[in-house]
């Protein structure tokens, strides 16, 4: 959603996160001058560039924004959107920061935008479009492995992080650590396994742990576990298909409802997330999808009855307009931006219960700092170390069956006598990062006086960290 549009259905998307951290803020008692400078963009840069398209001379335009530089190198995704501009990409790197400190990656906050519809164009076009981009954001010090290293976001993926990657490495030859110039790159050019699921598996990550906390669990009027719960998810892209997929094959939560750019479909019983993604892949949308119905209004979906909401496809879709109609329980938040401030305020009194995106959906940056390391240490998590914990699996079970005289079965010699390789790693990271920081917002939720909401604790952990940051060493 646009800002524009954004700003039809209340303040801007700025504004609303804005509005969000001064509460926190005020909440804090924080001092006035770090409460200022946490607020504002470091930097931002707009760029307007001329490729040829079928022969002639387009122009595009894109924007990368650093909202701090108290850790290093600031990170955040770069978006393809027929409707981006320098306000939104400013309060995605506002929301970058915040979410890095609240899983503790230490990053500073950034974010990138390009006015383009990325399915109008062609491969060798986008690649043509990519690589220039890259190549000016790089020429004015916004793409490097040590100072800004942007991942994917909406309408980009891998394909174009390797693009980039690889502009850099072009232009920086003798740059050792060049794969780190960027994360969200495809595995066989240094991406780590598990970075492409990462924001749809953190999300699940982070219901997971909400639904180990029975008390938090019955305050949002839930009970039980996640199996079961009947799921409502907007936008089957790379973080919606993901979260539904794992909580569909692996939770066994009900999908009810999926809601796309042509409206949504739906099935009581549970959509198979896979056939609907497959259909959508090969369709250009839901419509049509077999044995199931469809909804031409695909934002009345939103407010249908349901245990969780999960908008997973851009900002500004909980407005004052539907906030009253909402009837989930639990929202949570994959995509950035999705409840606007003041909507934010109406669901709170109805006592609905929000899993922030400045905590739910960092998963991509979290495995995106994983990537990182990776790419500095240049070698493949697991790759020295599997074989070593195999075979000391092995002879930690003979001296058991020695000691016993008895036989340890197959399936549990499979699982200890197992070196963990990078996909295990990843995932035991990123689930040890989503369960640390739920952790830690329930806790401050519920040892704080003045805070009544998840969203609230979140804010006020990051803006500690960052604030403890910026008084050892300065702004
Ligand atoms: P994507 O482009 O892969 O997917 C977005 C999906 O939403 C697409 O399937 C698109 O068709 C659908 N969509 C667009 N407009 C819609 C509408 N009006 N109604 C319903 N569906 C609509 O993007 P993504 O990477 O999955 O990102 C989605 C959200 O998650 C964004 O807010 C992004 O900032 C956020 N996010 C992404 C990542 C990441 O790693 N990709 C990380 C953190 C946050």
């Amino acid at each position: 959603m646009s800002d524009t549009k954004f700003a039809k259905k209340g303040m801007t998307f700025r504004k609303s996160v804005e509005h969000m951290v001064d509460h926190a803020i005020e909440i804090m008692e924080l001092d006035e001058g770090i409460g200022s400078a946490l607020k504002v963009c470091q930097s931002v840069i707009q760029i307007s560039f001329p490729v040829e398209i079928n022969g002639k001379a387009e122009i595009f335009t894109g924007w990368r924004a650093t909202h701090s530089d108290h850790r290093l190198p600031s990170k955040g995704g770069i978006r393809y959107a027929p409707i981006v501009d320098q306000d939104e990409v400013e309060a995605l790197a506002a929301l970058m920061t915040y979410k890095c400190a609240i899983v503790d990656v230490p990053f500073g906050g950034s974010k990138g935008g390009l006015v383009i519809d990325p399915r109008k164009y062609d491969r060798n076009q986008l690649e043509a479009i990519t690589r220039r981009f890259a190549r000016e954001l790089i020429g004015k010090g916004y793409l490097s492995p040590a100072k800004n290293v942007p991942a994917p976001d909406m309408g980009t993926g891998p394909r174009e992080m390797g693009w980039m990657t690889d502009t850099y490495r072009r232009l920086f030859p003798d740059d050792i650590n060049y794969m780190g110039a960027v994360t969200g790159k495809p595995v066989e050019h240094g991406g780590v396994r598990g970075r492409n699921e990462a924001t749809g598996r953190g999300v699940q990550y982070a219901l997971r742990e909400f639904f180990r906390h029975g008390e938090e669990v019955k305050n949002a009027g839930l009970e039980g576990s996640l199996e079961g719960k009947q799921v409502i998810v907007q936008g089957l892209g790379n973080v919606g298909y993901h979260a539904a997929h794992f909580l569909q094959t692996e939770d066994d939560c009900k999908i009810i409802a999926i809601i796309e750019r042509d409206g949504a479909v739906l099935d009581p019983d549970g959509l198979d997330v896979d056939a609907v993604f497959h259909h959508m892949r090969e369709n250009g949308g839901v419509k049509g999808f077999p044995d199931a119905r469809f909804e031409s209004d695909g934002s009345s979906i939103l407010e249908m009855e349901c245990d969780i909401l999960i908008p997973a496809a851009l900002e500004g879709v909980i407005t004052t307009d539907n906030a009253d109609r909402i009837k989930a329980h639990l929202i949570a938040e994959a995509a950035n931006g999705p409840v606007t401030f003041e909507a934010d305020k109406i669901l709170q009194k109805r006592g609905v219960e929000i899993i922030p995106d400045a905590y739910c959906n960092a998963g991509g940056v979290i495995v995106s700092y994983f990537e990182w390391i990776r790419n500095l240490n240049h070698v493949r998590f697991g790759r020295i170390d599997k074989r070593f914990h195999e075979s000391r699996g092995e002879h930690i079970l003979t001296a058991i069956e020695m000691a016993t005289d008895s036989k340890v079965p197959d399936w549990l010699r499979d699982q200890i006598a197992r070196g963990a390789d990078e996909f295990d790693l990843v995932r035991s990271g990123l689930d040890d990062s989503m369960r640390q920081g739920m952790q830690e917002i329930i806790e401050k939720r519920r040892s704080h006086p003045k805070i009544d909401d998840y969203r609230m604790a979140a804010f006020v952990i990051a803006i500690e960290k960052i604030a403890r940051s910026y008084r050892d060493i300065g702004f």
